[in-house]
């Protein structure tokens, strides 16, 4: 069956880069995208994770390729049309996908230079759009840097900062069920309590105490064998103190602020190895796409990892969504409902 498509339809995007939140515009007339290639889809969104990423673009810490930029890198929805080469999708199927653009209520998607998306059971419900929709991002960032970043194991103290954010959140879960012991880094008492249900051994406030020297003391002086350190500038002196010899400094993220350029000599008192990853670099071709997506599946529907979606935000309230995570007012994963 064919869906009709509006000609113009929401989306929210940025005209011009800027630190300010008030570049942020929900259009509801922007063009519909339309079928360009025989490989590519419509998909009609549902719902869109939020990402802290969203504000490394608007603030031109990352680049962009051309404007008005539409925000959103991953999103739930149906199949509203199809190019005339595609095979595994139809009109219809419900997914969820890693892809530009998600903050609108389509997104062209090309199945040609795009593996990164799941075909959910046509029975799935809106519960679990929503959840498929927010888990994707956040959810492979946690699970590739614990396996390859930085494969944790049994018996390892690691360094998790941010620990009640939306990546901290699932770190906690995953790391502890290794049989690892977390030390959780956070900036509220609230925030360290998530971060203990979570799994989180030993808390740490950011903004009360002496973060290197209470990991030193939990660490009998040994130390972490990596920080998972997606704060950026503000922690990566902490990070790179606390580390045991031989330990591994992953960065993931720059919530505070990009990590200054440093000389690689710094890492060799303790033998260290820093590593700045991205998930999409991990999930590069379609077998480790497969193997993590998978495995992110088979956790969240077992029960065995829980995302934790603090707040759901109507597409048009975006920016409110964005002031709360950069202004670390929030917990766990933001999510946008998709207007019909
Ligand atoms: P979070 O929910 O973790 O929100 C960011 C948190 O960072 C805040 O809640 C806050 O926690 C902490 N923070 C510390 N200093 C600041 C500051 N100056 N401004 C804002 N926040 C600050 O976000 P996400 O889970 O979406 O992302 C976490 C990190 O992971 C980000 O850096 C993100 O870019 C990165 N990331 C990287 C990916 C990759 O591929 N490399 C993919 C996905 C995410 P507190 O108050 O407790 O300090």
């Amino acid at each position: 069956f064919k869906m009709s498509i509006p000609k113009t339809s929401a989306a929210v995007y940025f005209k011009e880069q800027s630190e300010s939140l008030d570049v942020l515009t929900f259009d509801p007339e922007y063009a519909t995208p339309q079928i360009q290639s025989p490989t590519e889809v419509l998909i009609k969104n549902r719902y869109a994770g939020i990402n802290f990423i969203e504000a490394y673009f608007r603030k031109g810490i990352y680049p962009v390729t051309e404007l008005p930029y539409v925000l959103g890198r991953e999103a739930s929805g149906t199949v509203a049309a199809i190019g005339s080469e595609v095979k595994d999708l139809s009109v219809g199927d419900k997914v969820a996908y890693l892809s530009g653009k998600t903050f609108a209520q389509y997104t062209l998607f090309d199945t040609a230079t795009n593996h990164r998306y799941l075909k959910l059971d046509p029975a799935t419900t809106d519960k679990e759009l929503l959840l498929y929709g927010s888990a994707l991002v956040q959810g492979l960032t946690a699970l590739t840097i614990i396996e390859d970043s930085y494969p944790v194991k049994k018996g390892d103290d690691i360094l998790v900062t941010a620990a009640a954010g939306g990546v901290g959140l699932l770190l906690d879960q995953l790391i502890s069920g290794i049989g690892a012991r977390v030390i959780a880094v956070a900036s509220t008492a609230d925030k360290l309590e998530l971060a203990k249900k979570a799994g989180a051994s030993v808390v740490i406030n950011s903004e009360t105490e002496d973060v290197v020297a209470r990991i030193k003391e939990a660490t009998g002086g040994k130390g972490v064998e990596a920080s998972f350190d997606g704060v950026g500038k503000a922690t990566f002196e902490i990070s790179y103190e606390s580390l045991a010899r031989k330990g591994s400094l992953v960065s993931f993220g720059n919530a505070s602020g990009t990590v200054p350029p440093l000389s690689i000599n710094r890492l060799s008192p303790k033998n260290l190895k820093l590593v700045r990853p991205q998930v999409f670099g991990y999930t590069a071709t379609k077998e480790e796409w497969l193997y993590y997506s998978s495995k992110l599946v088979g956790l969240l529907k077992s029960g065995k990892l829980k995302l934790d979606i603090t707040e759901v935000f109507p597409l048009k309230n975006f920016k409110l969504a964005a002031e709360k995570l950069e202004g670390r007012k929030t917990t766990g994963k933001l999510a946008l409902e998709i207007p019909e």
